[in-house]
């Protein structure tokens, strides 16, 4: 098979007959043999009711429903884990995201061997203080990760195959897919600019916090990327360095104060220094990185069960 594409959606009911038409209508088209993987995210809408409608007439098109609301991330790497195709592309249910960039994007990774193209919104239907913010987070993400994309975050995505099978997309992590797919070794990462369109049916399903929450996902995943094997490189010689100082400290006061004593003057208490508990803070801090960085490792031995999501119902998968 071609190509899957990948949906996640969470109450999207209206937007649904329309996309998948568009869908298939680009695939045929342009000669593709595809199928569409519509994951629903815990809607409490008829989006599930209309998925399985939709499938009886396209036999191209198959679904998931979770039981409850995981998030795009959870939805996305199931999505990802049940695709056949050679090439995946991901896409919004909302229709903000044009069916007809499909052929460019499988050609580009057919043809252009890249292993991720990333869409490119450069012209966005989106409110001021998310086009704003989403700038930062992009300037960001490309200085910390060396990967030359103006939008990270573009839900329109193609990956050859390999790509979506290799990499882990948890949490609120589908914000940084390429920088996942570079750190598992997949180099050639390229991006199209994408025709963008003002959500037609629905609200948005992100709040405020999604700003909050996509800055810290960007630590983290820097954090992982650099240290998340071996957490103890990072904490364990940031806590021997405090360490070291904190002795070096305290050993200065115990020298100063032998010297004292042994030249027969009146020596001052030791606690009397504030370096005294300068270098007890500092030690007691550098034990207790130290002790972070150890239970980091044991933590990484243990392999979590973070891609456990219940599955209520499937067509076809
Ligand atoms: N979505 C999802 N689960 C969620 C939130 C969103 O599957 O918990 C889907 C949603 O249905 C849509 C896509 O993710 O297809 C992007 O969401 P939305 O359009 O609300 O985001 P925005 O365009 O405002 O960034
Ligand atoms: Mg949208």
């Amino acid at each position: 098979m071609d190509l899957s594409v990948v949906i996640p959606v969470y109450n999207e009911e209206e937007s649904l007959p329309e996309l998948t038409e568009w869908i298939a209508k680009a695939c045929t088209g342009a000669g593709l043999s595809y199928e569409i993987i519509i994951i629903d995210d815990g809607s409490s809408d008829r989006s599930w009711q209309v998925t399985s409608g939709l499938s009886l007439r396209n036999k191209n098109i198959r679904g998931i429903s979770f039981r409850r609301n995981y998030g795009k991330a959870a939805a996305l790497h199931t999505g990802f884990s049940l695709a056949q195709g050679n090439v995946v592309i991901t896409m919004d249910s909302d229709l903000q995201d044009s069916p007809d960039e499909i052929p460019e994007l499988v050609r580009m990774i057919k043809e252009e061997g890249y292993d991720l193209v990333s869409g490119w919104k450069k012209k966005r239907y989106d409110p001021f203080i998310k086009r704003f913010t989403s700038r930062f987070y992009n300037f960001t993400a490309r200085v910390f990760s060396g990967i030359k994309l103006h939008d990270f975050n573009c839900g329109l995505k193609a990956y050859r195959s390999e790509v979506v099978k290799s990499i882990e997309v948890y949490g609120e992590m589908h914000r940084y897919i390429p920088i996942l797919a570079k750190e598992a070794g997949f180099r050639k990462i390229g991006e199209k600019v994408v025709e963008h369109r003002p959500r037609k049916y629905g609200t948005t399903k992100y709040g405020l916090d999604r700003f909050v929450k996509g800055y810290l996902d960007l630590l983290t995943i820097a954090f992982i990327t650099r240290f998340g094997k071996s957490p103890m490189h990072l904490f364990g010689s940031l806590g021997t360095l405090m360490f070291i100082a904190g002795f070096l400290m305290a050993g200065f006061l115990g020298v100063r104060k032998l010297w004292y004593v042994s030249n027969n003057l009146r020596a001052p208490l030791v606690t009397d220094s504030p370096w005294f508990y300068i270098s007890l803070t500092v030690m007691i801090i550098g034990t207790l990185l130290f002790l972070t960085g150890f239970l980091g490792e044991l933590i990484n031995r243990n392999s979590p069960v973070r891609n456990d999501y219940l599955i209520r119902e499937r067509i076809n998968a």
